[in-house]
């Protein structure tokens, strides 16, 4: 029986499960923020063997990458899928900061309505080629 590594946020108490065997198992020994969005707790690992029931089973390296890329299915999106995404859609939230030219705030990220219970919130950065989905993720709701 392969062994598994339990961590958990220290803020919102999410539970992720990787393999004790995991190439990247190293990885998991650095601090690591919690990838549930708008959750900035520390993931931290549990002394536990028994894999909780809502543990979540991720690879090592795609927990250390979520917080800042998203998990894979957050940022493989193609143009017909973000504009199905957005196309019609109401805005419900910006996250903006200051940028270096005070008339040229940075969009950090935009919150969309889904439906009346959910929003999802696309997250932005720059690249050499303009502005770069990062990822998308569903808000947890009950932070
Ligand atoms: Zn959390």
């Amino acid at each position: 029986m392969i062994e598994t590594c339990i961590l958990k946020c220290t803020a919102c108490n999410i539970v992720y499960s990787v393999p004790s065997n995991d190439p990247d198992i190293n990885l998991l020994d650095k601090n690591i923020r919690c990838p549930l969005y708008p959750c900035t707790g520390a993931i931290t690992k549990l002394a536990e063997t028994t894999i909780p029931v809502k543990a979540i089973p991720v690879k090592a390296v795609e927990l250390y990458q979520a917080y800042v890329l998203g998990f894979p299915d957050q940022h493989t999106y193609s143009l017909t899928d973000i504009l199905n995404f957005i196309n019609g859609k109401r805005i419900s939230r910006v996250e903006l900061d200051q940028g270096l030219i005070e008339t040229r705030p940075i969009i950090r990220s935009i919150t969309i309505e889904i439906d009346d219970n959910r929003t999802k919130t696309i997250h932005l950065a720059s690249s050499t080629a303009g502005v770069i989905i990062l990822k998308i993720t569903e808000d947890a709701l009950c932070l």
